[in-house]
């Protein structure tokens, strides 16, 4: 099977603007930012999706985000901090090695992430949410 892009990032193959490493996990900045300091946080081992990820590893990625958003505020004055996750074609994934993004924000910086719908009512809501609770 052919490596994926972020793997080869991981082995050296390809270079990358490296922020954080530990045994486990690597942060360095996206090439193509929202902002600069934009930053993607993804476990060295390959995992495609969200839904592959050990939940072992939840901890260190939630720590090393914690850092890089630290970092963000000191560096590039983030004002505020947006984590994002493409999961599937269908939500924008095009990278199917799994990454979380920590994207630096500003006040007025114009950007709207998505926009909103509403229920009918909200019992609606309410089926909706107990559909979803009995399925987990
Ligand atoms: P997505 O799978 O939609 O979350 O997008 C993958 C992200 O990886 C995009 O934001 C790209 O800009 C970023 N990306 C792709 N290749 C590289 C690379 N070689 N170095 C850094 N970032 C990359
Ligand atoms: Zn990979």
């Amino acid at each position: 099977m052919e490596e994926c892009i972020f793997c080869k990032i991981v082995k050296g193959e390809i270079p990358c603007a490296k922020i954080y490493e530990t045994q486990n996990i690597l942060a360095f900045l996206d090439i193509a930012p929202i902002h600069k300091g934009h930053t993607l946080v993804i476990p060295k081992e390959h995992f495609p999706t969200l839904l592959d990820l050990p939940a072992e590893l939840g901890q260190e990625l939630l720590e090393t985000m914690q850092k890089v958003a630290k970092a963000l505020q000191v560096t590039v004055k983030a004002e505020g901090i947006n984590i994002g996750m493409n999961n599937f074609k269908p939500a924008g994934q095009i990278v199917f090695h799994a990454h979380f993004h920590v994207i630096p924000r500003y006040a007025n910086d114009g950007l709207k992430l998505w926009p909103q719908k509403s229920y009918e009512n909200n019992e609606e809501m309410l089926d909706l949410a107990q559909q979803i609770s009995a399925s987990i």
